[in-house]
């Protein structure tokens, strides 16, 4: 209770000063938790023990609803059954009415929640947004029963992108593979505000966000992820666009510049 409690606070905190500019960002915790270092690839006992001296790495899952324009679009759809559902209400939000749903790639934890307990859609009006490559990988090559069963459930309503579309007015795709063969980044831009939906591009910010080259088990293609992890961050920070991770624990929202041989948030 006191956490969900706090959560609302540090949300209604963070909105205030979000609507403040063209762009808003409400995040939508999904759940948090707590994951074991051994999921890691690359990484050192020295770094380990600089920046993850407890041992456990901290980290949630998390949608984001973005507001601009007039327009309401919901990235990503969480993990479980009605929490990001439960959540879009908490922040006076109408699941019925999104009518965009655009995900960063098809794992269980970014389009569980497409489906609610009963089967149903959880967005009865809602496109869904895909890559092209992230389609064919997860539901074509049926490299996951559950995509199928998902996006059957919202047939002639599912979108597929190129990279470097404008998907929709002011969201732009941007070719972030590696963790999975059509991850995909998102560049808003709003009367002149620019504002970066990352995906997975960090799952465990103490580690990754400093140490950029740090992959995890889970990667589709580890050294494209590395790869993709450095250009977008590269971007954000040359160019000062703040960004929104689904794993980035806390708001889920940084702004970050380069610090050494990574970055930091500032
Ligand atoms: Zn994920």
């Amino acid at each position: 209770m006191t956490k969900n409690f706090l959560s609302a606070l540090f949300l209604l905190a963070f909105c205030s000063v979000a609507s403040a500019g063209a762009i808003e960002v409400i995040t939508l915790i999904d759940i948090t938790g707590e994951r074991d270092t051994a999921l890691l690839i690359g990484t050192t006992e020295a770094q380990l023990k600089k920046f993850v001296p407890s041992g456990k790495l901290q980290n949630q899952i998390a949608a984001f609803l973005v507001k601009f324009e007039g327009q309401e679009i919901l990235f990503d759809a969480g993990l479980r059954d009605g929490h990001v559902v439960n959540e879009l209400v908490k922040n006076g939000a109408a699941p019925e009415k999104i009518k965009f749903v655009v995900l960063t790639h098809l794992h269980g934890d970014h389009f569980g929640g497409l489906v609610t307990p009963e089967g149903k859609a959880a967005f009865p009006e809602a496109e869904i947004f895909i890559a092209k490559p992230e389609k064919i990988f997860w539901a074509d090559e049926k490299k996951n029963e559950g995509v199928l069963e998902a996006l059957s459930i919202y047939e002639g309503r599912v979108k597929l992108f190129d990279f470097g579309d404008e998907i929709l007015p002011g969201v732009k795709a941007i070719d972030t593979t590696g963790h999975t063969p059509g991850h995909t980044s998102f560049l808003i831009e709003s009367s002149g505000e620019k504002f970066l939906i990352l995906g997975d591009i960090i799952h465990f910010v103490d580690i990754q966000l400093p140490v950029p080259e740090v992959a995890v088990t889970y990667d589709t293609d580890p050294v494209k992820a590395v790869q993709s992890r450095k250009f977008i961050l590269d971007y954000a920070a040359q160019k000062e666009i703040p960004v929104a991770g689904m794993h980035i624990k806390g708001s889920g929202i940084l702004k970050i510049k380069k610090s050494g041989e990574g970055y930091e948030n500032f």
